[in-house]
């Protein structure tokens, strides 16, 4: 089967997307943060077929996107009083809160867990498919496991064409790097899981305590428990060796003559003019367009045949702590500091 190209304004093509969902099916549908992977999340036999799409590894449990965070507790059994205070602010838009599930939601989808990952997405298009389909939609990333996230509808096409039946295109996504996930220590201590859009410094003005988890920027000893199971996984990663390189431009220019080769890219801000021949790619010069971009730009340095890719290291403040952790999971995290 070939998958079709759905257009986010062809109000009759949603309704088929929709339709889909209700039959179990699963659709690549646009976001604010990343394609996902959508399908009905109380239904086990559709929740499967994403699995099988995406070959993610059964025990990495999937955000359940909502379109009012007040449907929260038809399927969890606790909320703490602070997630409706981050929800007011942050919802909707690109943040995930985990809760006790309850019974509605399918152990395939929690990936065995008794806790569950609710969104409520800002982006139109989701937001009207999950209206239309009349139920909580799981949807993880649209991307086959392990290669970077989509964040166009052709990127999602070259990952899924003939494993899904339609995607949607709704244009490049706005953040460009999923949502921030976040659980509760206690009533009022959150842990950030995964750093996204929703930065620590945006949590903190609840006056909650904020925790950055270790395995954000640390690798995991293989027998050490996590507390997100996506992040004992390869994440992210394109065909070509990525590797970080943290130093000063004038450090990194003098690195790019040393190591310049025919099938070598580096992967720089916008403003740094290598003023040498090697092969290039810019990713933007703030936190913001560099989430924006690096997705993409994994996947073009795929199709322009690199072997070898030294990304520019970006700045780990704010929204750039989401762009380092993606990139040093690309990285299998191999920094190189010069
Ligand atoms: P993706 O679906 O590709 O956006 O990845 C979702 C991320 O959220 C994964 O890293 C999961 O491990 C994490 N996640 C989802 N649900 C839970 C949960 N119930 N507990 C902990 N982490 C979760
Ligand atoms: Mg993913």
């Amino acid at each position: 089967m070939d998958t079709l190209l759905f257009n986010e304004n062809n109000y009759d093509q949603l309704i088929q997307a929709a339709d889909m969902i209700k039959n179990g099916e699963v659709v690549g549908m646009p976001t604010e943060t990343v394609y996902g992977l959508a399908a009905n999340a109380c239904n086990p036999d559709a929740v499967a077929k994403i699995f099988k799409a995406k070959g993610r590894p059964s025990d990495n449990p999937l955000i359940v996107h909502l379109s009012s965070f007040s449907d929260a507790a038809h399927y969890t059994s606790y909320i703490p009083e602070l997630a409706y205070k981050i929800a007011d602010k942050f919802c909707p838009g690109p943040i995930t809160m985990i809760f006790p599930k309850n019974d509605k939601i399918p152990l395939i989808t929690s990936g065995g867990l008794d806790t569950v990952g609710i969104r409520i997405p800002s982006h139109k298009t989701a937001r009207k498919l999950i209206e239309l389909s009349g139920c909580p939609i799981a949807a993880p990333s649209a991307n086959t496991s392990g290669y970077p996230s989509p964040t166009e509808a052709s990127h999602v096409m070259l990952d899924m064409n003939g494993k899904i039946p339609a995607v949607i295109d709704g244009g490049k996504c706005s953040c460009g790097v999923e949502s921030t996930v976040i659980s509760f220590d206690n009533d009022n201590t959150v842990r950030i899981l995964r750093p996204g859009f929703v930065t620590r410094e945006d949590l903190l003005t609840l006056n909650c305590n904020v925790i950055v988890d270790n395995a954000i920027l640390n690798e995991i000893a293989e027998d050490e428990k996590v507390s997100s199971p996506g992040m004992k996984y390869t994440h992210y990663s394109p065909d070509a060796k990525v590797s970080l390189v943290e130093g000063s431009f004038d450090d990194f220019a003098e690195f790019a003559r040393n190591n310049k080769n025919q099938d070598t890219y580096f992967l720089i801000f916008d403003n740094d003019s290598l003023d040498i021949n090697c092969n290039f790619l810019t990713y933007g010069n703030n936190s913001t367009e560099q989430a924006h971009n690096i997705f993409a730009c994994l996947r073009k340095l795929d199709e322009l045949g690199a072997k070898k890719v030294f990304v520019r290291v970006p700045d780990k403040n704010g929204i750039g702590l989401a762009v380092y952790n993606r990139l040093i999971r690309a990285a299998g995290f191999e920094v190189i500091k010069i």
